[in-house]
């Protein structure tokens, strides 16, 4: 018979064990995209994800960072190119496999070329990156792409694994970058467009010496692996691809957008990408803090 102590020790290590598991199996890895229906209901992308936030939290935080990121950042308001961005992000969004509702806001900034997520939805993209895509499909590929990394919750399951508060794993998880093109590929399959957007985009990238992400101009950040990454992942996406789509009101979108003129950031803007715990009412909130300052004094 197993003594207290023994048994206890069975327990911790089966517990433990599981942890791990629940950890190391990780998601769906992209093999498995073929299983991807129209109905996205019968899949969960986050089935084996440890996250320790729930749904609402994600919407919590997002609102909150997406309240004042609207209260600083130059927006795009003509109401042609909004209503276009916002409608091609709905269809996207009603595809893709994300519990929330999007919302979507163009930055009327020509010299950054990035977009941003926040957890429950938000979609924030730089007029610079718009001037870099060329069709639909490849606009369909970049949001599709942010509506995975939401979906799939990237950014509270890296602070549920410990990562430090503020960190994005946007900038920093390869991994999470793969997921999301991947996703996005998907995504962008079902609603029509041709998958292979994300992958025209990025080899153009690849060959500019510069971009600039916001932190200043850099050089071109090593999208190889991304590029080799989707070729693997369109090969599970099934076929026939939808052929390019209408140009007509992409290209309307583009003309107008070059007439508008082009604002600056504020150089004093307040770092609202940095992730505020204080906004989350959580009951996990202690443990995360403690997780997230451990991992600061191992990582200084
Ligand atoms: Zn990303």
């Amino acid at each position: 018979m197993l003594r207290p102590q023994n048994a206890w020790h069975v327990l911790v290590s089966l517990t433990f064990l599981f942890l791990l598991i629940l950890v190391y199996s990780g998601k769906d890895p992209p093999q498995n995209i073929n299983r991807i229906s129209r109905n996205s209901s019968v899949r969960n992308i986050n089935r084996a994800q440890l996250n320790l936030y729930s749904l609402q939290d994600d919407a919590t935080m997002g609102k909150s960072r997406s309240e004042t990121a609207d209260r600083h950042l130059p927006l795009v308001q003509d109401p042609v190119i909004c209503r276009y961005i916002n409608n091609l992000t709905q269809k996207i969004n009603k595809r893709s496999d994300s519990p929330f509702s999007a919302h979507i806001r163009i930055i009327n900034v020509s010299d950054i070329s990035t977009a941003h997520s926040f957890p429950g939805g938000h979609y924030y993209i730089y007029r610079g990156l718009i001037h870099l895509i060329k069709s639909e499909d490849e606009l369909a590929a970049v949001i599709g792409h942010e509506i995975g990394h939401i979906a799939a919750r990237h950014e509270t399951e890296s602070l549920s694994l410990g990562l430090p508060m503020g960190e994005s794993p946007f900038l920093s998880g390869a991994d999470y970058e793969y997921e999301a093109d991947a996703l996005g590929a998907q995504y962008a399959r079902y609603c029509g467009y041709d998958p292979r957007g994300g992958i025209q985009l990025l080899t153009r990238i690849s060959k500019l010496p510069f971009i600039n992400t916001g932190d200043g101009p850099k050089r071109t950040p090593d999208v190889s692996k991304r590029i080799a990454n989707l070729h693997q992942a369109l090969e599970t996406v099934p076929s026939p691809w939808p052929a390019s789509s209408d140009q007509s009101a992409f290209l309307e979108m583009k003309r107008r957008l070059n007439e508008l003129p082009a604002q600056s950031l504020n150089p004093d803007l307040p770092s609202f990408l940095d992730f505020n715990i204080n906004t989350i009412p959580s009951p996990t909130k202690k443990k995360i803090r403690k997780r997230g300052q451990k991992y600061q004094r191992r990582h200084p």
